[in-house]
């Protein structure tokens, strides 16, 4: 049973939660779980490099047999071996590499078998809006940060600058939102931001990213993935028409596709000191 040589298409960005797909490769791996590699699935697998949205919850189907999948994660491969999550040693796209989705079971359907793959549609979707709520908060709060700049900032795509970009040290989503830290440290000083009185500026920062959430989600936009194709590797971007323009941000996630989905988005800042650095932590939530 020969690695795959090109990349799993992947049918979650377009919202799928069921597939059918071939059996391509599986492999017994060191914890006894084995891994199998489809053709095509619709199961959202956690990322090796940016680890924010967890694994979907999913079920592989044949003949008279359900094998839960106990996790799901980005694998690669050189047709030699196969790589798992973290032990990947290139980057997504390396020439003569595949990146596929690696199913993990206690049980495997043979090689070339026709499998059903069906994703737990309920905890998909509070993935799905968590992670939209994420993107969104993370523009509320660049704009309600953007006047503690003293220094010219690349900006994000509705103009203010980017301190999610600049800061971000951890992004986790949950369901029906989100959990992220970004680090006030001396780089982050040196490029302009100032934390003078921040700790005192919190609750209006707070009131101010949680009055922009509510106009936008009252507006109800569209959400969308634009993708380059339809593989696991290719680019795809979550792209949001607000009323102040069209937020692009790049994004391998899932997604709600209207901001009416999300019912009301607020976030809760807290800042504390990792160490001598300040730390903002920033919980988002839906409900
Ligand atoms: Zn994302």
């Amino acid at each position: 049973m020969p690695l795959p040589t090109t990349d799993t298409v992947v049918s979650y960005p377009a919202g799928a939660t069921t597939g059918t797909a071939t059996v391509l490769h599986t492999e017994t791996l060191d914890s006894g779980l084995i891994a199998v590699l489809l053709d095509s699935t619709p199961c959202h697998p956690v990322d090796a490099g940016w680890p924010d949205q967890g694994p979907d919850r999913a079920t592989i189907s044949w003949e008279q047999v359900n094998s839960e999948v106990v996790d799901c994660v980005v694998a690669a491969t050189d047709g030699i071996r196969l790589y798992l999550a973290s032990e990947i040693p290139v980057r997504k796209g390396a020439e003569g590499w595949a990146f596929v989705v690696a199913h993990l079971v206690e049980v495997a359907p043979p090689v070339g078998t026709e499998v059903t793959v069906a994703v737990d549609a309920e905890h998909r979707r509070a993935l799905s809006l968590g992670h939209t709520a994420c993107h969104l908060a993370s523009l509320a709060l660049n704009r309600a940060l953007s006047d503690r700049w003293t220094k010219e900032l690349p900006t994000d795509a509705l103009g203010s600058p980017n301190f999610d970009q600049a800061a971000n040290d951890t992004s986790t989503i949950v369901p029906g939102g989100s959990f992220d830290t970004y680090r006030l440290n001396k780089s982050l000083r040196r490029k302009g931001f100032t934390t003078e009185g921040f700790a005192d500026a919190l609750p209006a920062v707070t009131d101010a990213v949680n009055a922009q959430l509510a106009d936008w989600v009252a507006a109800g936009s569209a959400v969308r993935i634009d993708r380059d194709g339809d593989r696991l590797t290719d680019r795809r971007s979550w792209v949001c028409a607000l009323p102040d323009g069209e937020a692009v941000i790049p994004c391998g996630g899932t997604h709600a596709t209207s901001l009416s989905e999300l019912g009301t988005v607020t976030v809760t800042l807290e800042l504390d000191d990792a160490e001598g650095t300040p730390v903002l932590s920033m919980r988002t939530a839906t409900a």
